[in-house]
């Protein structure tokens, strides 16, 4: 070992309880699905099967949705007040396990341990205490006073940040008065079934959250129930697509939070060290897994080879490998398709004439792992400046004009987030008011906080999670 190398410091497992196979969560319990049917959930790092879930079905989805309108009738008669008390037990619970959270999350997803401790936890109990505060003031805020909340709600949450996504949905469903069937993904079930066991814990009345584990048919069983009031859904642009069909001839409330492929501007009068952190952290948190990473790299033409020489010293730095392990920047990939799907368009990348730069680390034998990747050279056609990649692959694309920044920035059919780094504050006011984007940072990126509103536009979907505008997206108007 060299002076330079870091000794392992691996965070135990011990503290989680895996159970070998897990019910579905329904009228306040565990129980058998009516499947019968049920999938293996594996830790991507060591591809380890962790847990038997239940795959439920079509009378799944119905029993729960049955319990929620039972729940419902219990939910809609309790105060705002009351209503915020449960959630604040939740918020606290979370908290006092948030170790357990942790160590299951990175088990399952293969996210570093430093990150599901430090950002997904602590975002997690935060979203619960943010939402129970409004629980008993929506009639105070002008935009929700009067407002009714929808009733039966299906919420559809993807695998990059499980337990995350799961806070943002159900903290402020149930605030708002709506009861939740969730439908986590398949690949990481764990954390929410843990938050099942904690409403029962805290005493939710039954049927006030309801969970289903399964696939894309149990997804698709909860979007096309006839009674289910609202759909929140987050993950691919497809399926998003798919739902809005599926919904378009009911009466019935939609948001979707849809894939994105960011653009982070670096001029060239940015303070480039602190450009370069904001970078890497923008495309290699959570293995590029993020919705809104900044995934393309708008570079003014003048600094491209300075800033990319310290920008692939940096990348050589970050550390690959167990998730588990305190030290570790850059965990597994979360499944054998993410892999396959990253790996392709990274091919194609090389194919089409983009110049690749990959970090020189060591890769663990088995599990899911791909090197962090810079591609230069790249051309705004190539499919690596225009798909949403979800990995840790980040594509550069130069400018000379800020004129030129925004109409790069801007030419793709996503609008979720977008990064801004010059030491001009007039620069960012102007840049910030041409993006067409949701949430835009300034000299800084992947910043969260409950009481900002977040969420889409064009492809990336509509509806907005977060603040007093993610209560909006549950209440619906009843004059
Ligand atoms: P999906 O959109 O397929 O999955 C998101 C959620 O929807 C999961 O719970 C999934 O279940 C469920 N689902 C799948 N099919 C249906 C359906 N027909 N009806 C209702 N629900 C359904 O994303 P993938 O996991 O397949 O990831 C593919 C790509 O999507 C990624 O590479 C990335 O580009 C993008 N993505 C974007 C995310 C975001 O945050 N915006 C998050 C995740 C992915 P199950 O997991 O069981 O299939």
């Amino acid at each position: 070992m060299n002076k330079w190398d870091y000794a392992e410091s691996i965070e135990s497992s011990s503290i989680v309880n895996i159970q070998k196979k897990y019910g579905i969560f329904i009228d306040g319990k565990f129980q058998s699905s009516n499947s019968k049917k049920s999938l293996k959930t594996i830790s991507p790092s060591t591809e380890e099967v962790l847990s038997t879930i239940s795959l439920g079905n079509k009378n799944d989805i119905n029993d729960a949705v049955q319990s929620a309108k039972e729940g419902l009738k219990i939910w809609s008669k309790l105060s705002g007040t009351q209503r915020a008390k449960y959630l604040f037990k939740l918020a606290r619970l979370i908290q006092e396990r948030s170790r357990e959270f942790a160590v299951l999350e990175s088990l399952d997803g293969g996210k570093p341990i430093k990150e599901s401790r430090d950002f997904d936890l602590p975002q997690v109990a935060a979203n619960f205490f943010y939402f129970a505060g409004w629980a008993d003031k929506l009639n105070l805020s002008w935009n929700t006073n009067g407002m009714k909340p929808y009733g039966v709600v299906g919420q559809i949450i993807p695998w990059n940040f499980p337990l995350l996504m799961l806070s943002w949905k159900v903290a402020p469903a149930l605030a708002t008065g709506n009861v939740v069937i969730l439908k986590p993904a398949e690949s990481t079930p764990l954390t929410a079934l843990l938050f099942a066991e904690l409403c029962e814990e805290v005493g939710l009345p039954p049927g006030v959250f309801n969970l289903v584990t399964g696939d894309g048919t149990t997804g698709a069983a909860l979007v096309q129930h006839p009674e289910i009031s609202k759909i929140a859904f987050t993950g691919s642009t497809g399926v998003g697509k798919y739902i809005q069909k599926e919904t378009a001839d009911r009466d019935i409330g939609l948001t979707l939070e849809l894939g994105g492929k960011a653009a982070n501007i670096v001029f060239n009068d940015a303070a480039i060290d602190q450009a370069v952190e904001g970078v890497v952290n923008g495309i290699f948190f959570n293995q590029g897994h993020v919705c809104c990473a900044g995934s393309r790299l708008v570079l003014q033409e003048d600094i491209h080879d300075q800033f990319v020489s310290k920008l692939e010293k940096r990348m050589q730095s970050l550390r690959v490998g167990n998730p588990l392990d305190k030290n570790t920047d850059i965990g597994a990939i979360n499944s054998k398709e993410q892999l396959d799907k990253i790996s392709e368009l990274v091919n194609n990348g090389v194919d089409e004439g983009g110049s690749i730069f990959q970090t020189e680390c060591e890769l663990p034998q088995n599990g899911f792992w791909f090197k962090p990747t810079l591609f230069t050279n790249a051309q705004p056609s190539y499919r690596i400046a225009r798909e949403e990649i979800f990995g840790p692959v980040l594509t550069t694309l130069t400018f000379r004009t800020p004129e030129e920044a925004i109409e790069i920035s801007n030419n793709t059919e996503y609008g979720l987030s977008a990064g801004i780094w010059t030491e001009k504050g007039s620069k960012i006011l102007w840049t910030a008011d041409r993006l067409q984007a949701g949430v835009i940072w300034a000299n800084t990126f992947n910043k969260f906080d409950p009481a900002s509103p977040f969420g889409g536009y064009k492809e990336s979907g509509f509806g907005r999670e977060g603040g007093r505008h993610g209560l909006l997206s549950y209440l619906k108007v009843q004059s």
